[in-house]
């Protein structure tokens, strides 16, 4: 199959566009690199750096595609609280460009990466797709609404859809950077170099954490999935991992003991952030395979920013 990737460069792009052509697809990635880096990519992968609005480029890349990939988005939560204007730029206007693009370019089918963000606070264990979301940040709020322009646009021109609400992935290539980084590669950095870990609030608070592998698979199947038209679908593991808990499996994965401070009254985030993932299971075959032990363990293996 012939794929487009947008924001392909980035953490989970690049793993799957190279996934993609190692499984004999043509792939090409459009990526502005405002957080991606093309070194990551596959000799093979088609590499075009662009914004997502750039019509022109955005035509000429959808020439010839079966199937659209749309990663390419602002990512980070805290950050989005004080530049909400530009994640609406970027993640919904950027979303409405690719659509109108795909429409025009007469595209079948795009695979959006939407998040499991878009739940907020449901005071239940595992979150269904069918709850009603309830977005506590302007990313979760610009997810929903790409979610939502996909949807419909896909609907009026006939695009085949599909939102994959991903969960908090992790793995070998993801920045830290000084300002709001990640949990996972943050804690795991701070205890290899004795630094303090700061938990926020009780540190019980639970998240679904998926290796970057398990989250390509999902993707990939998503491409070619019968009967996923419209749907969204989680894409998590199912298992719920407290902030402590976490810190414990690190400790174990490393073999250092993490020195922690309690913040109380720190944003600790929602209480509970799960997949429920019989939808994942039905729809798309999917299930995740990587324990976060065993992907804790791959991550400081591979990644070089932990050697
Ligand atoms: P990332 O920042 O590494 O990747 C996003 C990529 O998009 C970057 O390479 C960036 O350069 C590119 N980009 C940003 N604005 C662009 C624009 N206007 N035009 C072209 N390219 C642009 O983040 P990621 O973690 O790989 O996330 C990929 C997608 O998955 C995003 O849509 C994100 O919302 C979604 N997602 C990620 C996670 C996660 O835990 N990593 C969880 C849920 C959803």
């Amino acid at each position: 199959m012939r794929f487009l990737v947008t924001g392909g460069a980035g953490f989970l792009g690049a793993p799957l566009a190279n996934y993609l052509v190692k499984q004999g697809h043509s792939v090409r990635v459009l990526d502005d690199l405002s957080a991606g880096d093309a070194a990551r990519l596959d000799p093979a992968v088609n590499f075009t750096r662009g914004d997502v609005e750039d019509k022109p480029k955005v035509w000429r890349l959808l020439n010839k595609i079966d199937c659209v990939y749309h990663l390419a988005a602002r990512v980070t939560v805290p950050e989005s609280v004080l530049y909400p204007k530009e994640y609406n730029r970027t993640n919904v206007s950027g979303t409405v460009a690719i659509m109108e693009a795909m429409r025009d370019a007469g595209i079948k089918r795009v695979v959006l990466a939407s998040s499991g963000a878009v739940y907020g606070e449901q005071g239940v264990p595992l979150v269904h797709e069918s709850l009603l979301p309830h977005p506590d940040s302007p990313y979760a709020a610009s997810k929903l609404a790409a979610e939502s322009y996909v949807r419909t646009i896909g609907e009026i021109w006939n695009i085949e859809t599909v939102a994959l609400r991903i969960f908090n992935a992790y793995g070998p290539g993801q920045p830290i950077p000084p300002t709001y980084p990640p949990v996972i590669p943050q804690f795991l950095r701070q205890i290899l170099q004795k630094g303090s870990v700061i938990i926020y609030g009780e540190g019980q608070q639970t998240r679904d954490f998926i290796y970057v592998d398990d989250v390509v698979q999902a993707l990939a199947a998503a491409a070619t999935a019968e009967g996923i038209n419209r749907q969204v679908i989680n894409i998590g593991t199912g298992t719920g991992t407290s902030i402590r808990q976490l810190i414990s499996i690190l400790e174990h994965v490393t073999g250092k003991e993490a020195q922690t401070i309690v913040n109380p009254g720190g944003a600790a985030g929602v209480s509970a952030l799960v997949a429920d993932t019989k939808k994942a299971r039905e729809l798309l075959g999917f299930e995740a395979k990587i324990a976060l032990a065993e992907g804790l363990t791959r991550l400081k293996s591979l990644d070089p920013q932990f050697s």
